[in-house]
């Protein structure tokens, strides 16, 4: 942490914010707060400078169009490779797991230049729109239950070496390569295509950013029962949905 406060930085919420995304940050604010810690939230917007002292960054899915200027903009200001180098941990959904690998396919049917910040690279997905529930299980390293989500995209993630895929799908598409892989991390950066919001759903993740943030290996434990029933419903609706 670099002061006595978490600095959560929610990037580009004007162009990056679909399903509800933003409430990710919410979740990381909220659970933070609840430890007791104090939080600084930082949106973010596209014409603004991306901050290099966050320790917790946030990114969020978009159309693409937006993704296509969220990316331009990204890689123009170059603070979030500073932020990253300074070990900030950076957690991105869909649009913004792709904006973090190496390329992606924009909406002018162009290869666009991601960040490079995961060994990742998409592209553009030859069949139907991947739609619907995700149920998956994370890396067992990470040593988190079962992830619940939702997925809307038409592009597919293939990992490099150096990325380590989030999750196994049981329901849904995940990268939509068919190898059942599902979002990919490195040390502290993670990409997910998982909407949700996804941290509303799954908790255990903002928990598992923060202690990555604080380096601490636990956190005091929170009253978790809205987010189980939560849980619980979106678990048993998934499973009643035809593969
Ligand atoms: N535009 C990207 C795609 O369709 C990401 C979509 C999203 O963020 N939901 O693959």
């Amino acid at each position: 942490m670099s002061d006595n406060s978490l600095r959560i930085v929610w990037v580009y919420p004007d162009l990056l914010s679909t399903y509800g995304d933003q409430g990710n940050v919410l979740v990381v604010e909220r659970r933070a707060r609840q430890r007791g810690l104090d939080v600084a939230r930082l949106d973010v917007r596209s014409d603004q400078p991306i901050p290099t002292s966050g320790d917790i960054y946030l990114i969020g899915g978009g159309e693409d169009r937006p993704q296509r200027l969220a990316a331009e903009r990204l890689r123009r200001d170059r603070h979030l490779y500073q932020a990253v180098n300074n070990g900030a941990i950076v957690f991105a959904v869909c649009a913004g797991y792709q904006i973090l690998g190496h390329e992606f396919v924009n909406d002018l049917g162009q290869r666009e230049p991601g960040l490079g910040l995961l060994d990742v690279t998409t592209t553009r997905g030859e069949g139907e729109r991947c739609v619907g529930d995700v149920l998956a299980d994370i890396d067992p390293r990470l040593g988190l239950p079962q992830l619940t989500g939702f997925e809307n995209h038409q592009g597919v993630t293939h990992l490099g070496p150096t990325a380590r895929p989030l999750a196994q799908v049981r329901l849904g598409k995940g990268n939509g390569t068919g190898d059942g892989t599902e979002g990919a991390y490195n040390d502290t950066v993670f990409g997910t295509y998982m909407h949700g919001p996804v941290l509303a759903r799954n908790p255990q993740i903002a928990d598992l950013l923060l202690k990555l943030a604080l380096d601490v290996n636990a956190l005091p434990p929170t009253d978790d029962r809205w987010f189980e029933a939560l849980r619980d419903e979106r678990i048993s609706t998934a499973q009643q949905q035809p593969a």
